[in-house]
């Protein structure tokens, strides 16, 4: 009960903190609204004054053009707000210069302040996530999120986070991280339109924008580029995708393998199934044996992502305020997904999830040292071995 009444004031505040949010947003909007009806009302006024100055059928003419002008701007403006609320879920603002001296998957802080400006290139041209994504897993691919003042043995003259050549700009263009990344989209837009981009896989998209020699170059940066943009989208708003008041939004997707399992994190593993020494937590020591597999999963912040096609039966502390997620996949499988912080998980018991949906953002709650996901799988509640399970789907860590 008492774990039940901690998720519901954890909840409570992140709803509380979630308004706060939607209140900026809404206000912009509304501001945007009002202007654009003040622009149709001068329209109407300018066009009622001219009735009684000039010909009677053209300022009707004018006059209803103008009202016809006011319900489109408004329809125009109130449309898209409701959706800007639901995608603003799966990415946060990001202030390059708030970005906290921390570590994801491997990359240090001053990738990812570079990360943070190419993700804000992106969103300044309205892209997505997922497109903000792909220009996170090109930089990584090309110079490792760095600002490179050199370039290599087939492009001499590439420089920058993009490794973009003489053909790209100038030299201080390219070296600047947001001017570089806007070029990069630019090129992306242009040459994989949409609605093609969208369901293209992502190292194509980057290939078929940067022209390099290998189309699958970049694939094995995705993983990391999604525990980057997930942390990251994360800092100033709450990035957490596939749930909350916007549950048709899947987030940052997780890589799925076959038979339906997908990857519940990203690597690489840092415990494995079986007995372990008993190692000491703030929170007391931990048992003999090591019922799940402990997963970087993009360190704090990642991405937690659903293993299977199932059903959240609990949402609740299993000791030491080490918070689990339980998911039901009928057939008597269930898996376990730990240490997410309470504020940080994005689903509630009852909700139906599908494989690869973020749920949570990788924390360290209860017995813990730090941020990772330990993952179990329970199979007629029996706690088994996950490795060889998403082994055999293809998920290898
Ligand atoms: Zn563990």
């Amino acid at each position: 009960m008492a774990a039940q009444k901690r998720a519901a004031a954890a909840k409570a505040a992140k709803s509380a903190a979630s308004t706060g949010t939607s209140i900026t947003r809404a206000a912009a909007v509304q501001a945007r609204v009002q202007a654009a009806a003040a622009n149709a009302i001068r329209t109407i006024v300018a066009a009622v004054t001219a009735v009684v100055t000039s010909t009677p059928i053209v300022t009707i003419v004018s006059a209803v053009l103008a009202v016809v002008l006011l319900i489109i701007a408004l329809l125009a403006f109130f449309a898209p707000a409701s959706a800007a609320a639901c995608s603003a879920t799966s990415g946060g603002r990001i202030d390059p210069t708030k970005v906290p001296t921390t570590s994801i998957s491997g990359y240090g802080h001053e990738q990812l302040v570079n990360a943070a400006y190419i993700i804000q290139a992106a969103q300044d041209k309205g892209l997505n996530v997922r497109d903000q994504t792909i220009g996170v897993m090109t930089a990584m691919g090309e110079s490792s999120l760095r600002v490179l003042d050199y370039g290599d043995a087939v492009g001499p003259d590439s420089r920058g986070l993009f490794q973009q050549r003489d053909n790209w700009g100038p030299l201080s263009e390219r070296m600047d991280p947001y001017i570089s990344a806007g070029k990069f989209f630019d090129a992306m837009v242009r040459n994989v339109p949409d609605p093609e981009r969208q369901t293209l896989a992502p190292t194509l998209v980057a290939h078929r924008t940067q022209i390099n020699a290998d189309p699958y170059h970049y694939e094995r940066f995705w993983t990391p580029a999604t525990a980057v943009v997930a942390a990251l989208s994360g800092l100033d708003s709450d990035l957490i995708s596939g749930g909350g008041s916007c549950n048709n939004v899947p987030g940052i997707p997780g890589e799925i393998g076959l038979d339906g399992w997908a990857r519940p994190g990203s690597g690489p593993i840092n415990g494995g199934f079986g007995p372990r020494e008993v190692i000491q937590t703030p929170q007391g020591p931990t048992q003999p044996f090591h019922y799940g597999l402990d997963l970087e999963a993009g360190g704090c912040g990642g991405p937690v992502w659903a293993a299977r096609d199932g059903e959240v039966t609990r949402v609740f502390d299993g000791g030491g305020g080490g918070m689990i997620i339980e998911i039901d996949h009928g057939k008597g499988l269930m898996t376990w997904y730990v240490h997410s912080y309470a504020n940080e998980i994005s689903v509630t018991a009852g909700q139906k999830v599908k494989a690869g949906q973020q749920i949570a953002l990788t924390g360290s709650s209860g017995y813990s040292t730090g941020c990772h996901l330990h993952f179990e799988v329970h199979l007629n509640g029996t706690a088994i071995d996950p490795l060889p399970i998403l082994t055999a789907a293809g998920l290898t860590y």
